[in-house]
């Protein structure tokens, strides 16, 4: 690939490597766009086979973050860093203080947080280190586990879409095929039993399902059979790219929509749902409470505000869906639309106020 190309095709400002030999620190950070705010996004820690793949990683990571921040109201742009390394075995104190004082260099540019392969513990160390980190831990003033938040959200959206294709909001009674009883897929079981739903749920952990079954009064099938259950709504809280060419086949659902990041397998199987009248919220729009919980902390961490703006999500859903009614659009590109549109008004008023009328 060639990085520069890559960079002015997509529009990215910065890629910074991150090198440390004492350490054995060996990061990268890729700040996409900061028309909005300063690039927040979580830095993964992942044994990269391939500098090329890390890079790739880095990048397309935190394009979407953009994305997510814009279409969520927030005053910030999109970035993320990966730190090449396995991190059951490389991650170290002294390896996370080195890339703590890597990021303390971009002077706030980038404000990073928990991802894949690191922890609140760890950004409590980078934290020592920087100011320019969230997701820390509630003693430091932190918000802690975001994936509450996450899944107050995604009710908050899934509601949203049940008015739209069922004319009310109320899941009392709705049939929903959960994928995922993880952090996030857990509270939402939670929240979902609290307005009534009738749960059919599946991880590949059996007992994690069955323990959560009889917690929730649900039903469990086996990981393959979730994608045929008869339900009203599909809500995937695992993987990414589970709406394929396998899986589209057997749908038997009216609505699609849960917190796992890159559900669509290609924009393709948007385009598809769209055309089977599946009413799909797209992933970014959904999942975006716990961006929106750990931004507040820039703010001076205040729960109750937080949750108030979470449940905007309700909101966000509503005005995607609108977009994609008006201009016979799939869902996906209209939210990539509301995205574009709010980075480009800032662009033009030259500030970044955008999204205050939304979360601020
Ligand atoms: P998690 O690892 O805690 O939970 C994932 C669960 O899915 C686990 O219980 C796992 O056993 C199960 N699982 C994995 N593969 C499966 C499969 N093929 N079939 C059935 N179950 C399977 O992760 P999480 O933090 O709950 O996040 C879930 C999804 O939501 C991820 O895609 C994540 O990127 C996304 N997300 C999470 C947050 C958050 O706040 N945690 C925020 C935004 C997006």
């Amino acid at each position: 690939m060639e990085i520069f190309g890559y960079m002015e095709k997509y529009d990215y400002e910065q890629l910074v490597m991150c090198q440390d030999r004492e350490s054995g620190l060996k990061a990268i950070i890729a700040i996409h766009d900061t028309t909005l705010g300063p690039a927040l996004g979580g830095t993964r820690m992942w044994p990269y086979v391939t500098e090329q793949e890390a890079i790739t990683d880095a990048l397309r990571l935190a394009r979407g973050m953009t994305y997510k921040a814009a279409a969520a109201g927030l005053d910030l742009g999109g970035g993320k860093a990966v730190i090449i390394g396995d991190p059951r075995r490389d991650k170290t104190e002294v390896l996370l203080r080195s890339y703590g004082r890597f990021v303390d260099t971009l002077k706030g540019r980038y404000i990073t947080a928990e991802d894949v392969g690191t922890c609140q513990q760890d950004m409590d160390i980078i934290h020592r280190e920087t100011k320019h980190v969230t997701g820390i831990a509630p003693a430091n003033g932190g918000s802690g586990d975001p994936s509450p938040f996450t899944a107050l959200g995604v009710l908050h959206g899934m509601k949203a879409a049940a008015r739209e294709a069922f004319g009310t909001e109320s899941l009392a009674g709705v049939r929903i095929a959960l994928q995922g009883v993880g952090h996030v897929g857990y509270h939402l079981c939670h929240l979902l039993k609290e307005e009534g739903a009738d749960l059919v749920i599946t991880d590949i952990h059996t007992s994690v399902a069955e323990e959560a079954a009889v917690e929730f009064g649900a039903e469990t099938v086996g990981p393959d059979e979730i994608y045929g259950v008869q339900c009203d709504i599909f809500a995937p809280c695992a993987l990414g790219a589970v709406i394929n060419d396998t899986t589209l086949p057997q749908l038997k659902t009216r609505i699609i929509t849960g917190s796992a990041n890159n559900v669509l397998a290609e924009e393709r199987h948007g385009e598809e749902l769209h055309r089977m009248g599946i009413l799909y919220v797209p992933d970014y729009i959904i999942n975006a409470g716990g961006l929106i919980n750990v931004a507040e902390e820039l703010l001076g961490y205040q729960q109750q505000r937080a949750v108030e703006k979470v449940t905007r999500i309700y909101d966000n859903t509503a005005e995607v869906m609108a977009i994609a009614k008006r201009e016979g659009i799939p869902t996906y590109r209209a939210a990539d639309r509301l995205a574009e549109e709010r980075i480009q008004r800032a662009k033009r008023t030259g500030r970044a106020r955008e999204g205050v009328s939304m979360v601020g």
